[in-house]
């Protein structure tokens, strides 16, 4: 060593400071500049000052001793150093002046250089080592605590366990009195689903098969519930690589756990009902299947569930009670599960229920009574009084079916169900394939001729009765389909199902308004001559519809006038109010508006005073044959002429096809007719040669028999 120690020296006698002065300088191992204060309170002066390296106190200190003086300076412990100088060897002091931490305790008689300078010597190196493991000791503590883990450390030759305070708190428990205790202590409090695990990787840990232990388990706290830990440690191994002792941690893991477990619960749960998704759904359908193929008479069905026009309830009231509605739907779906099956939401207002160990159509389709009638009492919702309906599409497994196979048959059946106006339910089967296929090929291509405006409109003329004049050219939509030419009634549907029903619809207004227009200024028709398009109950589910209207008449230089809309009975009488505030915006400019299809609806005519309908079409099927057998008809038609003449609307007879009807008609009081008599559906040439040759004395009451032509 070649730095100079500082030491102090605390001595009341000057002739034993002169003394160990010239101890020190007659050794030349280590080089001192000693300091001397031969008062106590100069002494804790000193000290206090931290200058020294080493501190040489005699034991009396005048009325004080040495040992006051270190309990007053240094408290808890010394910061260096302190050697204990005395006169005569005391047991009972050198016993106190080690309690109190003091290095070394000499008799000065004894000493000499070397003694003295190895004295202090050792003491400062064990002061050294000493805080060394107090720094460490700390750090160590430190870091465990700041890990918030607890410890445990199990000898195993001993077969005791330690295990630390925060140990026991995490656990919620008192440490208990004695240091070490049995291992089972720990173990009694694992979850009996996890003890075998934890316990097997402990030995295998212990016969080398793993580096680390990690093991992840469940632990009683102390209020009864159930904690999360994650426990880790490493065995220590002798010279032959026996463990002799495995030691680690526990750390709480409940909140991880907890938020995993909801990361997973979300990964397969609609958030909105908080049912199965899609994903769990898959994963339950395909357990099922397997099971079925195991044993052959299990199989399982699935039941798809479309709700019927739930837009329109979003459409017509916010979100949120969409959203609702739908949480009170996923609850009383839930109601009707038997324990084994799965009710699923697979997003808007579709859900899939899979029913396990199910195989038989007849029992499946027992159960779509069952959600029908489930759903059929009505919903209270945020103060509104909503209905739900549904379509079901049914699908039973076959030891051949994929899960995907089986919902989209499921999915087939539910639209096969749709297509019969909902509220219903199919089972499927393999025509049902065929048809949805063709069904599907039809409105792709219908897209096409809509989008490629390849549909075209025909006109049949609307002929006034009494005077033979035509009154207006009913438009009617053509689709000249290459390979399967396709009348309107069935394609209309197709359309009105898929949306197309909105371009289309525009489509035949332009055309037909247009074409008017060209006729009128031609002078092919007189200028009180209208056309009547046909409009859909989905076409009036649009609010632009109005503004559609008006813009295509300003568009084709048209007045409102120029215009009949006809719409069905049903169509009006489905949802009278709204349908009504829709087409009273056009009407009041001039609009007409024609009820099509009377008589299919059974609505009261009175109940039709309060729209601004024109005129009612009766339905081809109420107009008799003529040959007069058909007195029913006759009368409905007799009467009907009367009702609505009493209340201002006029007549027009749907399929007048011969002679006699038109006379019949004409006597009953008819305004006007309609039918393959007058003309069929023309294209628009034909419908100009049809209005150049126009005889109105070929068709009047008051006029002769059929034209020529
Ligand atoms: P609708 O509006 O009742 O049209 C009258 C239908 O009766 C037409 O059938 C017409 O060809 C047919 N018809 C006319 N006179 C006679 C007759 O004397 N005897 C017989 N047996 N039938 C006659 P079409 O053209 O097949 O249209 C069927 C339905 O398709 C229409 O019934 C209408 O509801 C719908 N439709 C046609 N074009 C359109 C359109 O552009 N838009 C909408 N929304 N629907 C349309
Ligand atoms: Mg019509
Ligand atoms: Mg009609």
């Amino acid at each position: 060593m070649n730095e100079v120690l500082r030491l102090l020296l605390v001595e009341d006698d000057e002739d034993d400071y002169l003394i160990t002065r010239d101890l020190l300088a007659a050794q030349n191992r280590m080089r001192f500049a000693l300091d001397w204060c031969a008062a106590y309170a100069e002494g804790l002066e000193q000290i206090r000052s931290r200058r020294h390296d080493a501190y040489l106190i005699d034991y009396r200190l005048g009325q004080r001793t040495g040992l006051e003086l270190v309990r007053e300076a240094f408290g808890s412990g010394p910061r260096a150093p302190v050697i204990l100088l005395t006169g005569q060897d005391d047991y009972e002091i050198d016993l106190e002046a080690s309690a109190l931490g003091v290095a070394d305790y000499v008799t000065k008689q004894a000493l000499d250089a070397t003694g003295l300078e190895r004295a202090i010597r050792y003491a400062i190196s064990h002061h050294g080592a000493l805080r060394a493991l107090a720094r460490t000791e700390e750090r160590y503590a430190l870091a465990t605590r700041a890990a918030n883990d607890g410890i445990w450390d199990w000898d195993l030759a001993s077969g005791r366990i330690h295990l630390s305070h925060r140990w026991h708190a995490i656990l919620g428990l008192d440490q208990p009195r004695e240091e070490e205790q049995q291992p089972d202590c720990w173990f009694e409090l694992v979850h009996p689903d996890d003890v075998h695990r934890l316990r097997s990787a402990i030995d295998a840990h212990l016969a080398g098969e793993s580096e680390h232990l990690e093991v992840e388990c469940r632990m009683r706290h102390a209020d009864q519930s159930w904690l999360w830990v994650l426990c880790r440690g490493l065995a220590m191994r002798d010279h032959h690589g026996t463990p002799t002792r495995i030691a680690g941690s526990i750390a709480d893991i409940t909140k991880r756990r907890a938020a995993e477990e909801r990361l997973r619960y979300d990964a397969l749960h609609d958030p909105l009902t908080g049912l199965p998704n899609r994903t769990l759904l898959m994963d339950r359908l395909e357990q099922s299947l397997q099971r079925s193929q195991r044993d052959p008479q299990a199989g399982c069905t699935v039941l798809f569930i479309d709700l019927d026009r739930f837009k329109l309830i979003n459409d017509s009231f916010n979100h949120t009670v969409g959203d609702q509605l739908l949480i009170a739907i996923a609850a009383r779906l839930s109601e009707i599960l038997r324990p084994g099956d799965t009710i699923a939401r697979l997003g808007g207002d579709e859900f899939t229920l899979l029913l396990d160990g199910m195989s038989s159509g007849a029992d499946a389709s027992a159960k779509a009574q069952q959600i029908s009638e489930v759903l059929e009492r009505p919903f209270l919702v945020a103060g509104h009084q909503l209905f739900a309906r549904a379509s079901i599409g049914i699908c039973v497994s076959s030891s051949d079916m994929t899960a995907g196979e089986l919902m989209r048959n499921a999915d087939i059946a539910m639209y096969d169900a749709k297509q019969r106006g909902g509220e219903t339910h199919a089972v499927f089967d393999q025509a049902m394939h065929r048809r949805v296929l063709t069904r599907l090929t039809r409105e792709g291509a219908l897209r096409q001729a809509v989008e490629q405006s390849l549909i075209r409109v025909h006109y049949q003329p609307i002929v006034d009765l009494a005077s033979g004049r035509i009154r207006s050219l009913e438009a009617l939509a053509r689709w000249p389909a290459g390979w399967e030419p396709l009348s309107p009634s069935e394609f209309i549907p197709i359309a009105e199902e898929s949306g197309l029903i909105a371009p289309l619809g525009r489509l035949v207004l332009n055309t037909a308004l247009g074409a008017l227009m060209r006729w009128r200024r031609s002078g092919l028709v007189a200028d009180d001559v209208s056309v009547s398009v046909n409009i859909s109950r989905q076409q009036l589910d649009d609010p632009t519809l109005p503004d559609q209207i008006l813009a295509a008449l300003r568009q084709c230089e048209a007045p409102p006038q120029a215009l009949l809309l006809e719409i069905t009975e049903s169509t009006l009488m489905h949802e009278p109010e709204r349908i009504g505030r829709i087409v009273q915006e056009v009407c009041e400019r001039g609009v007409g508006l024609h009820l099509d299809d009377f008589g299919t609806g059974y609505s009261s005519l009175v109940a039709l005073a309060q729209f601004p309908v024109r005129a009612l079409k009766i339905d081809r099927g109420f107009i008799p044959p003529g040959e007069g057998h058909d007195t029913t008809n006759a009368a409905i038609v007799r009467s009907t002429i009367a009702l609505a003449h009493s209340l201002g609307l006029e007549v027009v007879a749907e399929g007048v096809e011969t002679e006699l009807q038109q006379r019949q008609l004409t006597e009953l009081g008819c305004d006007s007719g309609q039918g393959y008599l007058f003309a069929r559906p023309l294209s628009p040439e034909q419908t100009e040669e049809l209005l150049a040759g126009w005889d109105v004395s070929a068709y009047g009451a008051t006029g002769g028999g059929r034209p020529q032509a």
